[in-house]
């Protein structure tokens, strides 16, 4: 079996020209619309997708700006950072780059966000709504991920409920940003769902896990992880790993996910690549993200009465 590639940047593009058009038409109502990143110290995942984010955010013409603290810098200033960011009227997005430092506590800073400009889904109010299964914002990455499955469906010609109704869904990784949304998002389309995190790895049973799996999505950051022998004939899988690997060849560097793609291509339906699978929609998703957010704020839907109303929906 020769896996079908899913073309992640040819799907990014139809969404683009889709976000375009809304982007068109908040300037047109006066609406300002700007994202913001703010990282902590320095991590190879976190620096490609922060370079991603600002030439997406470049060619759809939404301002962006990126706030970098030191390794070092205490919770209390990255919260000040965050204070910033919230009263500043020309941004409606703001995105914490993970992984922080180990000083500083998670919940801590994504509690600092406010709601309405937490594109990503991780203050305690969107990621409840997200987990009740009426989001605020779905979050980036698991959104391009699913988006990716519900196009690929589409195009092999496969009813996307049955299709979810009658397979697993085996997701590994289970980081706040991406592994555990993933899962909600897998239990919004009625799929069975399995988790699995470092502990099946060390257990040995990783394999047996994702052997399961009708769809694959790994969410680890570990580069080769899932290999032939993890994955089922004919399963979907998606590969959201950004992981920096060194040509033995060349000594260049390039760009690896956690998935061993000749091995996937080798045994699997379809198969995201790195780069140009995953990656390229999330990008589009955020400003898609940012935008709704723009008309959230301009909306009013500025604070915890918003759980009433939750604004506008970006699924
Ligand atoms: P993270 O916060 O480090 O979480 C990694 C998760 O994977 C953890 O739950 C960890 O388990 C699990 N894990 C690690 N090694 C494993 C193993 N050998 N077997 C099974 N599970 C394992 O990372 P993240 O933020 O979710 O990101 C994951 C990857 O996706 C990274 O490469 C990141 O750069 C990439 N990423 C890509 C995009 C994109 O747009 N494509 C966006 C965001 C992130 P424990 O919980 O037990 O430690």
């Amino acid at each position: 079996m020769t896996a079908e590639v899913i073309d992640g940047r040819k799907i990014a593009q139809s969404l683009k020209a889709d976000v375009a058009r809304e982007i068109l038409q908040l300037a047109a109502d006066g609406i300002p619309c700007g994202l913001a990143t703010l990282a902590i110290g320095h991590d190879y995942g976190a620096a490609s997708y922060q370079r991603r984010l600002e030439r997406t955010a470049g060619e759809l013409s939404v301002p962006y700006r990126h706030i970098a603290l030191a390794d070092a810098s205490q919770p209390d200033e990255v919260r000040a950072a965050i204070g910033d960011l919230n009263a500043d009227p020309s941004v409606t997005g703001i995105v914490v780059l993970r992984p922080l430092p180990r000083h500083v506590p998670e919940a801590d800073v994504f509690c600092a966000l406010a709601p309405v400009k937490d594109i990503e889904a991780v203050h305690p109010q969107n990621a409840g709504l997200l987990a009740l299964g009426t989001p605020r914002y779905v979050p980036s990455t698991p959104a391009a991920v699913f988006h990716l499955l519900d196009t690929w469906l589409d195009s092999a010609g496969e009813d996307r409920a049955d299709f979810y109704h009658r397979s697993l869904i085996t997701v590994v990784g289970r980081s706040n940003n991406v592994g555990k949304p993933a899962v909600s998002l897998a239990y919004d389309r009625e799929a069975a769902v399995e988790s699995v995190d470092a502990w099946a790895s060390r257990a040995g049973r990783l394999g047996w896990h994702t052997r399961r799996a009708d769809v694959l999505i790994v969410a680890a950051g570990s580069p080769g992880l899932i290999r032939s022998e993890h994955i089922r004939a004919g399963a979907v899988v998606l590969d959201v790993g950004i992981n920096r690997s060194v040509d033995s060849a060349t000594g260049e560097d390039r760009m690896v996910g956690d998935v061993l793609f000749s091995d996937a291509m080798a045994r699997a339906r379809a198969v995201t690549p790195v780069p140009g699978g995953v990656g390229p929609v999330t990008d589009v998703w955020l400003i898609r993200n940012t935008a709704a957010a723009a008309r959230n704020q301009a909306a009013g839907h500025r604070n915890a009465a918003g759980l009433q109303n939750s604004g506008q929906v970006a699924r």
